[in-house]
């Protein structure tokens, strides 16, 4: 399982499918443990992550980290990665066909690590993951369940650093998370994990 992910990480690292390779410094395949019970899903690198080769380790990052640690959590026992592995030039928006070409590695990577619950944050990695009809402003704390896996949308901790409601609300959404993961731990106190097969899986869409 952990040999299949660094082959994809490997994969990532040298990937030429989209534009973004041209101008990226780094990809940024995404890190953790793998067999985390949390992923977290961002957008795509940003200037700090592009120079390191590693996940929100940007002011997002620093914010992600301190909503992690409001429900007794850090970073390294989660699954951080984004939608698009390498960074879109002056952090703009990443396009479809940069997203599309992308998703197998993410989808994979779902796959792999097979976690309990998927975070993603903002509306692009929530429309990647549930539908093109989802969004962070009308979504936001309303987690989706489809089996043993489920997934929050949640906003963007970017979004929120200017803005004291939002922050209020993404540490009011990660109070839903620490309760999924209680009623997890309740449900399913040591139940080996199944894994999905999702060999023609594009995005999680049927599993909500
Ligand atoms: N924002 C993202 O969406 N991803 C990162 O890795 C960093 C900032
Ligand atoms: Fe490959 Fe994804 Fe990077 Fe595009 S963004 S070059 S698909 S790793």
């Amino acid at each position: 399982m952990s040999s299949e992910l660094q082959l994809i990480q490997s994969e990532i690292l040298e990937c030429t499918k989209c534009e973004l390779h041209k101008s990226r410094t780094n990809a940024v395949p995404g890190e953790g443990p793998y067999d985390a019970r949390i992923m977290f899903v961002g957008e795509g690198p940003g200037q700090n992550e592009d120079e390191q080769g590693r996940p929100f380790v940007g002011a997002a990052g620093k914010f992600l980290t301190e909503l992690l640690e409001s429900i007794g959590l850090n970073r390294s026992n989660v699954f951080i990665t984004n939608i698009v592995k390498c960074r879109p030039p002056n952090n703009r928006a990443p396009r479809k066909p940069e997203i599309e070409a992308c998703n197998p590695y993410l989808q994979s990577q779902i796959k792999l690590i097979n976690p309990r619950i998927v975070c993603a944050l903002g509306t692009p990695a929530i429309t990647t993951l549930i539908g093109d009809e989802y969004s962070a402003s009308r979504f936001h704390g309303k987690p989706l369940t489809k089996g043993r896996v489920t997934l929050l949308p949640m906003y963007h901790p970017a979004a929120a650093l200017y803005d004291a409601s939002l922050k209020e609300t993404l540490f009011h959404d990660f109070q839903i998370l620490k309760k999924l993961l209680e009623k997890e731990e309740t449900i399913h106190p040591d139940a080996p994990k199944s894994v999905e097969s999702s060999e023609k899986k594009q995005t999680l869409e049927k599993w909500v």
